[in-house]
């Protein structure tokens, strides 16, 4: 066992974080100036002089639940699947995998159960009482205190959703897949319908993902993203011509794209933080399916909606 006796608080470096390039309207006219940085914490527990491990994870101080993305820092597992390995479906020890899921709990407090695994579409689950089972669906939203939800990712895009009137939450997991049926926006219209929750007074949180500087997409992707969001203002911003493969292919912003679908939603752009955190470009923080060619860990987004006091 190790104790907690106290963390320490900072915010990620705004020079570490993706910036959007001069020229994207999109991102300015979706209210998030990369002049103005929205702030991404890192939480560090227990503080290294206690304790032969730092786990280190990431929140969003505008949600004011429990709540918490998971780094590859303060694990055990070793190998390819190399520190906090939050992933059971992976290849890696079992062992290892249970000690690093305790580690993250005991830190931050957050229980990994019950947990959401994804069918690649915009199937929203209303979690309550689910116990430690495992859901199927692409987001879960409860509004019943004390329930904990949580997801694995490592690229796809994690996204947190806080309605503090309700109060209730949820968690999306968007993949390419998710991301171009606007699993985002579907899980604000459940929330809507379940919880009678006002689009304009969800806080949204976008957590560390792979970024439009590393998702490289063949032909066939780009065309599904364009003609999804071709109607979309700054849609035409999703796909990038000038992919960094010597000159091949394009990218594809799936952050971008699943704010397009929050603001379609009724999400204020200020309420929402981007964490601009690109899972491929930091191998130091985070797993990256892309970029370790599948063989990796993952990480857990996780969130408690706590009981009435
Ligand atoms: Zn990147």
């Amino acid at each position: 066992m190790y104790e907690l006796v106290s963390r320490q608080v900072q915010t990620w470096p705004e020079e570490e974080r993706w910036t959007p390039p001069e020229h994207s309207l999109g991102y300015s006219s979706l209210g998030v100036n990369p002049l103005s940085p929205q702030r991404v914490r890192v939480e560090m527990r227990p503080e290294p002089e206690a304790a032969p491990f730092r786990l280190y994870y990431l929140t969003f101080p505008h949600i004011e639940v429990p709540h918490a993305f998971s780094t590859r820092r303060g694990g055990v597992s070793v190998g390819p699947y190399r520190g906090l390995n939050i992933g059971l479906t992976t290849d890696d020890s079992l062992a290892a995998v249970e000690a690093n899921r305790a580690r993250f709990t005991a830190a931050s407090g957050l229980p990994l159960t019950p947990v959401l695994a994804m069918v690649h579409g915009v199937e929203v689950v209303r979690v309550d009482g689910h116990g430690d089972g495992l859901i199927l669906g692409d987001a879960c939203i409860t509004d019943k205190p004390g329930q904990s939800m949580m997801i694995t990712t490592a690229d796809c895009v994690p996204i947190i959703f806080y309605d503090p009137q309700r109060p209730a939450v949820g968690l999306a997991h968007a993949g390419w897949r998710g991301t171009v049926e606007r699993i985002a926006k579907a899980t604000v219209e459940a929330m809507q319908r379940q919880f009678g929750s006002d689009p304009a007074q969800l806080r949204v949180g976008v957590g560390p993902s792979i970024g439009p500087c590393s998702f490289e997409v063949g032909e066939d992707v780009a065309a599904k993203f364009t003609f999804a969001f071709s109607g979309s203002l700054w849609g035409q911003e999703i796909v990038l011509q000038d992919g960094k493969g010597q000159g091949r292919g394009c990218t594809v912003d799936l952050w971008l794209a699943n704010l397009i679908a929050l603001y379609e939603a009724g999400v204020k752009a200020e309420n929402i933080c981007l964490s601009r955190l690109c899972s491929a470009c930091r191998d130091d923080y985070f797993y990256s399916y892309r970029r370790d060619r599948q063989v990796t860990g993952r990480m857990a987004a996780a969130v408690l909606l706590p009981q009435k006091s």
